[in-house]
């Protein structure tokens, strides 16, 4: 029998997840907002709730994206760099390491900010100072992104990320000394520093740095480096789900770089913007759009998790009313498979990711539709998903869709 192969769209919300609060009326951001599409949704679908890595464990964006994209975290993650590579569009060689790097400024052998007065300036010249370098054979690949922040990725034989960062965390101290963390990796750290002291010469007195100066702006004299990590071959998403043309539409730069890194399409949209502010009705329209040529689409809305880190009870809850008048049309489209979750939990008490489960629903126009008439956290319980692992959503998606292989005869 024929059996129709449905389309997927695949929300995640960062950050969803939250606890219950007084100032909230003893509810989360999310059973406090209006959204009524929302529930609308769940009350077509199926929900339950998912622990993204483990039991007890906070789970970073990165980490947390693997799992819901069906990729054992435990496997594949090697660091954040890769992730901020893959999103700036760097394209990755098996054998590269990447890392998050910051301009600083470093006065007296001491660290006195560690985003350069969050430089705006045009810094395509300060990185031709490090794009292209050669150290010992091994080449630098530089990009950088917004205000002081860019990617460096180190290609050559035996590299290895196993080396420590030279990023205090805190302003006032020098900055340690970059080392191997075993044996392998010592001459990779030997190279990243005398990097990094190339750099800083060629920082040093560059024309930019001294008119910072002079117009009394901290100069970007140093570069610290965070988040080693090395590029595995991860198998491809589409192969992987037999799933020809599979789409990202997400505004920050670490979603995309999760997308890319997994081989996903990634879309440029005007207006995603990664933040609040984003233009959501873009992000549904693009979907949309973006859904006629390809058989899925990872669409990502960042706010919320802004919302979190801030201790922003009510902009939380704001920002998913927002989030659910953008969603409107997607009560439209029967024809899809329309799934929503958060990657992992941040809530506002605590400004930070935590463990707790998100809720989670799959729609879909013959599926096993249970009780559930609410999307929050608690109300999910009741749901036909019951409590999941992250890893196990991508296929429960794709079984909605008629997109599984039958195991036996
Ligand atoms: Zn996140
Ligand atoms: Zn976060």
């Amino acid at each position: 029998m024929f059996v129709l192969k449905k389309k997927i769209l695949f929300l995640i919300v960062d950050g969803l997840g939250d606890r219950p609060s007084a100032i909230l009326n003893d509810l989360t951001p999310l059973e406090y907002a209006e959204t009524p599409t929302l529930n609308a949704l769940a009350a077509r679908g199926i929900c339950g709730l998912h622990t993204t890595i483990a039991p007890g464990i906070p789970p970073g964006s990165d980490t947390a994206h693997l799992a819901l994209f069906g990729y054992n975290p435990h496997k594949y993650y090697t660091g954040r760099g890769v992730f901020e590579a893959a999103g700036l569009g760097i394209p990755l060689q098996p054998g590269d390491i990447a890392f998050r790097t910051n301009y600083a400024t470093i006065e007296d052998g001491i660290i006195v900010d560690r985003r350069a007065g969050r430089i705006r300036d045009d810094k395509d010249e300060l990185a031709r100072l490090v794009d292209g370098l050669h150290i010992d054979g091994i080449q630098a690949i530089f990009k950088h992104s917004v205000e002081h922040r860019g990617c460096l990725v180190l290609r050559g034989d035996s590299l290895s990320h196993q080396i420590t960062s030279n990023d205090p965390k805190r302003e006032g101290n020098p900055p340690p000394e970059i080392a191997a963390k075993e044996k392998s990796a010592e001459a990779s750290a030997q190279v990243l520093r005398k990097l990094i002291a190339k750099v800083e010469e060629r920082l040093q007195d560059h024309p930019l740095n001294k008119q910072r100066q002079a117009l009394g702006k901290l100069p970007a004299n140093t570069l610290l480096v965070r988040g080693a990590s090395s590029a595995v071959q991860l198998p491809n998403f589409e192969e992987r789900f037999a799933l020809k043309g599979a789409v990202c539409v997400a505004g920050f730069a670490l979603y995309k770089g999760a997308a890319a890194l997994v081989g996903m399409k990634v879309l440029y949209v005007p207006g995603a913007t990664g933040r609040v502010d984003s233009d959501l009705n873009a992000k549904i329209k693009a979907s949309f759009e973006a859904l006629e040529e390809n058989n899925f689409v990872f669409l990502h809305f960042k706010g919320a998790d802004n919302e979190g880190h801030d201790g922003n009870f009510l902009e939380k809850a704001a920002y998913l009313e927002k989030a659910d008048k953008a969603l409107e049309p997607v009560l439209g489209r029967d024809d899809l498979v329309f799934a929503l979750t958060g990657d992992h939990s941040t809530p506002c008490g605590i400004r930070d990711h935590s463990a707790d489960p998100n809720p989670l629903m799959a729609v879909s126009s013959d599926c096993l539709r249970d009780s559930v008439k609410e999307f929050g956290e608690r109300s999910v319980i009741a749901g036909g998903l019951g409590h999941i692992r992250g890893v196990d959503v991508m296929p429960i998606i794709m079984g909605l869709a008629n997109r599984t292989k039958k195991f036996g005869a």
